[in-house]
């Protein structure tokens, strides 16, 4: 039967009489509406961090619901999941004296991030520094701010020109990123917003010494360093915000999936205590922006209690400790013919690229592989000229080497 679903991001042309309806989840497994059982390696859209099915979470947001449903908080209103969750969350940020602001998804949060840097800037009595530097490939969400900056192209035409002083800069270079600062004039530049690693542009690692780098470069102008967590946080690299991975400490931080597991939606920006100084102690500076669902009791309520479960059973280890199995499963695809490269090795990530030959050939060459993967009951993501890998921090590493099995099936079946 034809949908009345509008899916975002996909050809509605070919989607609207073929959906894939998923029912029921748990652990690891997803099930279709016909009982067809998958093992989940995408983790949805990267974010089933404690993977399906956690009764503790629904039943605190349900709790939670029947207390006080929702409630804003403008102004002085509160809620107690509000508060104890960002608490929770500036406890574990690698940033001194870190606040929190919540939003309602990580593109949100990636606008947010931006306006507190530009009113930053503007407190501190250089209003003229607005310009946002990204990164070629870069991923950010597809909210104003972050479709103005987006580094893969296609996200970013066809919709005007929405951030006029925007630019961005090849992804693997800190002289790239100190020239276009140079270029534009320091006095000018607000932040340099950058993933860790390029989750929906690839899923391309940084180079060596790239992090700690490009926020070197962005001190010594005056830049405000934005991290995009969105993917990385809350144990996809083995660590809460992505950062520590490096030892670095940019000025703010976004985040948003992982932080509830995608149980409810809820993204937020950690500051750095020096960017939030002056909004927290001068009256009348106030960040005039924000949305009605930022801090929603249930949703805070179930980042709670995912924190707790990534706590209790050391998932953000494990999302580390287990990178080398699944480097291990994937790695030995890179000899097959249609695979032009493997990437894993970093966090509970990983990416099989096509060649350019069966690219040219088989334009709907990603497509098909992810779909004969499916065929052999696994759930892969397709990524421009890869298919990815993001499973929840929950598998074991029996079912990793099965995700490794269905793609080298699946590429066979292709060839
Ligand atoms: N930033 C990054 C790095 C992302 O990967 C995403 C989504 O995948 C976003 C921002 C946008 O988050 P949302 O889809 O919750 O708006």
């Amino acid at each position: 039967m034809e949908t009345a679903l509008w899916h975002p991001f996909s050809d509605m042309a070919v989607v609207r009489d073929s959906e894939f309806v998923l029912e029921r989840g748990e652990d690891v497994w997803v099930y279709d509406t016909d009982g067809n059982r998958y093992l989940d390696a995408a983790a949805s859209l990267w974010y089933v961090n404690v993977g399906h099915g956690r009764t503790e979470i629904a039943d605190a947001a349900a709790e939670q619901m029947r207390k006080l449903a929702g409630y804003s908080i403008f102004a002085d209103f509160t809620n107690e999941p509000a508060r104890a969750l960002a608490a929770r969350l500036a406890e574990l940020a690698p940033l001194p004296d870190a606040k929190v602001f919540f939003t309602g998804g990580g593109g949100e949060a990636v606008d947010s991030a931006v306006k507190i840097a530009r009113r930053y800037h503007a407190a501190q009595g250089e209003p003229s520094r607005v310009h946002v530097i990204s990164r070629e490939n870069s991923y950010h969400g597809t909210n104003g701010i972050g479709t103005g900056v987006a580094g893969i192209e296609a996200n970013r035409t066809g919709f005007g020109e929405i951030l006029p002083s925007s630019s961005r800069v090849p992804f693997d270079s800190v002289d790239a990123l100190r020239a276009e600062i140079l270029r534009v004039g320091p006095e000018n530049v607000a932040a340099f917003l950058f993933e860790p690693v390029i989750g929906a542009g690839g899923l391309l690692p940084p180079p060596e010494g790239y992090v700690r780098g490009v926020i070197d470069v962005c001190h010594e102008y005056g830049v405000l360093a934005i991290a995009d967590a969105v993917i990385c946080g809350f144990g996809r690299l083995g660590t809460w915000f992505a950062v520590e991975r490096w030892d670095a400490e940019p000025d703010l931080i976004t985040f948003a999936k992982g932080v509830t597991s995608g149980y409810l939606p809820l993204g937020g920006v950690v500051a750095h205590g020096r960017v939030a100084e002056p909004f927290w102690s001068r009256p009348g500076n106030t960040l005039r922006h924000g949305s009605t669902y930022a801090g929603h009791p249930a949703a805070c309520a179930a980042g709670l209690v995912n924190i707790d479960l990534l706590e209790r059973e050391r998932l953000i280890e494990r999302g580390q400790a287990l990178e080398g199995t699944l480097a291990g499963a994937l790695n030995p695809l890179a000899s097959h013919e249609l695979v032009a490269d493997v990437r894993a090795g970093l966090g509970l990530l990983g990416a099989v690229e096509l060649t350019p030959d069966v690219l040219e050939c088989l334009p709907s060459a990603v497509t098909d592989l992810h779909l004969l993967v499916r065929q052999h009951g696994v759930v892969t993501r397709t990524l421009g000229k890869a298919v990815a890998v993001s499973p929840p921090l929950t598998i074991e590493p029996e079912q990793i080497h099965q995700i490794g099995a269905a793609l080298a099936a699946g590429l066979d079946e292709l060839a």
